[in-house]
């Protein structure tokens, strides 16, 4: 939610950037800008809070802003006349699915609706795995469960290998936009952080995909450390439409504040 939008503003900036790059930037500048994570976020959160058309939602918003930074894949299937799942295991479906693991209350459930906020587009095996994985470590998160039993349980269930530490992973960090390449060091950077700013620094200074990893990360870090700086809080009111405010505000409402 918020935190994936923060990740993503935070990130845009650094997209591509290469190593050695450490976690010592600054958070924002004139030209941090949300792209894709967050405007798919926004359409999750507004499909759960108006019923569950996962597919209208992520459509209506894309084509409200087109310019997002959307794969080619998800392109055509936004301006398709009949939309199809094209079997992607890209990080789209990872990206956008937070919402999921606020709005629903038992593991099954958050599974089960992470899998058809993916299926949409993302129906490989890969694609849906990482939508689950990721709505499953904030339902976790965001429910008193430690750390670490976060990690192993996904690592378990899903069979992502997460004991690599950051240092093992930087030297050589590919840009990577798979799910499978972007869930488990987004994961890792969640692990050895100790709050939600130091979280998204982690992720993002792993260069490559780095919007998409600040927000998958910044949206478990969030889940877990409740607390919510500040100054990423004005940055994300500064540099996000209205609309996107007020689609959150709602959902905040209704499903975090409970
Ligand atoms: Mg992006």
């Amino acid at each position: 939610m918020l935190g994936a939008a923060a990740g993503d503003i935070i990130g845009s900036i650094y997209e591509g950037a290469t190593q050695p790059f450490n976690e010592d930037f600054p958070l924002a500048a004139w030209n941090s800008h949300f792209t894709d994570d967050t405007v798919l976020t926004v359409a999750v959160a507004d499909a759960i809070l108006t019923g569950g058309d996962y597919q209208s939602a992520l459509i209506r918003y894309a084509r409200r802003y087109p310019d997002a930074g959307y794969g080619g894949g998800f392109r055509k299937w936004m301006r398709s006349d009949d939309p199809r799942p094209y079997n992607s295991f890209g990080n789209g479906s990872a990206m956008r699915v937070s919402p999921i693991g606020w709005a629903f209350d038992t593991a099954a459930d958050v599974l089960a609706e992470a899998e058809r906020s993916a299926a949409v587009t993302h129906n490989h095996p890969e694609g849906i795995k990482g939508a689950q994985a990721v709505a499953l470590a904030i339902f976790y998160a965001r429910t008193g469960i430690e750390k670490s039993a976060i990690l192993r349980e996904i690592q378990d269930r899903f069979g992502y290998r997460l004991d690599e530490p950051l240092a093992i992973l930087r030297p050589g960090f590919q840009f990577d936009v798979t799910c499978q390449g972007t869930v488990p060091p987004a994961l890792i950077a969640f692990n050895e952080s100790d709050s939600l700013e130091s979280a998204i620094r982690k992720a993002v200074s792993l260069g490559g995909d780095a919007d998409t990893l600040g927000a998958i990360c910044g949206s478990v870090a969030e889940a877990y450390y409740r607390r919510f700086p500040g100054e990423i809080l004005e940055i994300i009111k500064k540099k996000l439409p209205d609309e996107f405010l007020e689609v959150f505000r709602a959902f905040y409402q209704r499903f975090v504040q409970r």
